[in-house]
């Protein structure tokens, strides 16, 4: 069962995907989880995408297809969870075509449901925790990336939601609930 995530900055994609894949045997493909391992090891790849994403853009078509395919490529499990990924028209493509080349397809897209007033105030929050404990905080959890993550996310990654709806994959999750209540709901779509 592969199951995509789709939700703007703060929506709790992450967190959803952490527990999906917990006892189902299945794998997170966090693509900015990616992007940030890519940052952190200093390769030609992570330079280029550092920057990009301490603004809020998006990373190329091109460089997070890639990444997804080496790991459809290589890692085994009972199906995957993509967290942050797709974020384009153009990368769904790609993960329909990547999908069917691996004699996969997809079970269902679900849609985290969050109003940007709580987005921003989860991202301010998460920043003012890990800065109280003394952790690193990400580049792009300040005003002004936030800003910019949100507008691309209505206008590159929103149109998604039509493009899975089309496809009669698109389900709806209430994503202002608690952590327990957004995971029950979300096993309630894929058991039912
Ligand atoms: P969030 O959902 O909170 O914005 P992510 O960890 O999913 O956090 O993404 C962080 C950043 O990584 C994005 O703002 C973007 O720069 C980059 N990124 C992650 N996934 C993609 C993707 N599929 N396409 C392009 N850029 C991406």
């Amino acid at each position: 069962m592969n199951i995509i995530l789709l939700g703007p900055p703060g929506a709790g994609k992450g967190t959803q995907a952490r527990h999906l894949v917990d006892g189902r045997g299945m794998v997170q493909l966090s693509t900015g989880d990616m992007l940030r391992a890519a940052k952190d090891s200093g390769t030609e790849m992570g330079k280029i995408v550092a920057e990009v994403m301490a603004r809020g853009d998006l990373v190329t078509d091109e460089i997070v297809i890639g990444l997804i395919r080496e790991q459809l490529e290589t890692v085994k499990a009972n199906g995957f969870v993509f967290d942050g990924f797709p974020r384009t028209l153009a990368q769904a493509d790609a993960l329909n075509d990547l999908l069917s080349e691996f004699g996969q397809s997809l079970a269902s897209v679900i849609a985290l449901e969050v109003n940007d007033d709580v987005l921003v105030s989860r991202i301010v929050g998460r920043a003012e925790e890990a800065r109280a404990a003394g952790q690193p905080v990400r580049s792009d959890d300040n005003a002004e990336s936030l800003k910019i993550r949100l507008m691309e996310y209505y206008k590159k990654t929103s149109p998604l939601l039509g493009y899975y709806h089309a496809k009669g994959l698109l389900k709806s999750v209430d994503g202002l609930g608690d952590i327990d209540q957004v995971k029950g709901e979300i096993s309630a779509i894929l058991e039912g």
